[in-house]
């Protein structure tokens, strides 16, 4: 029997409603005519994405830019996720959209609206994280042996 085993590192992907029709595969704007092909999906209505993927921000999940196909997702409405954590996007503040011209992505996060965040948490986040840790070296059970002895 042939086993077919993905590698490690195969990219994952999975199929989604085409964001530009809304899955009815027809063009939602009409350009040619109102029952030509979506160019997204070629008229099957779904399209394949990386896994894992978020929302669009440029378009808003919406796969257009007014009546053209997001440049950022191709009009599929969602994105490949970036590297974990994530976190706002400085530059475009969450939009994904270019300041000075609002129908290109923007350029830092690549119209995602989410770029990688800094790998050391901050704040409360390190409290939780220093929390965490002292439980793990032994502290509840510490604490039992101590009762133990009482
Ligand atoms: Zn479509
Ligand atoms: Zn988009
Ligand atoms: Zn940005």
């Amino acid at each position: 029997m042939a086993r077919s085993r993905a590698p490690q590192d195969a990219v994952v992907v999975e199929e989604v409603m085409c964001a530009f029709c809304g899955g009815r595969g027809i063009d939602p704007f009409g350009i040619m005519s109102s029952l030509s092909r979506c160019c997204v999906c070629g008229g099957s209505g779904k399209v394949l994405v990386q896994v894992p993927h978020i929302p669009c921000a440029h378009c808003r999940a919406t796969g257009a830019i007014k009546t053209l196909t997001c440049t950022v997702c191709a009009g599929k409405g969602v994105v490949p996720r970036p590297a974990l954590p994530l976190v706002p996007c400085p530059i475009c503040l969450g939009t994904g959209d270019d300041a000075t011209a609002p129908a290109m992505g923007c350029l830092r996060c690549r119209g995602k609206g989410r770029v990688t965040g800094p790998q050391l948490p901050s704040g409360l986040e390190v409290a939780a994280v220093q929390r965490l840790r002292a439980g793990a070296d032994g502290g509840p059970r510490a604490a039992r042996r101590a009762r133990r002895q009482e």
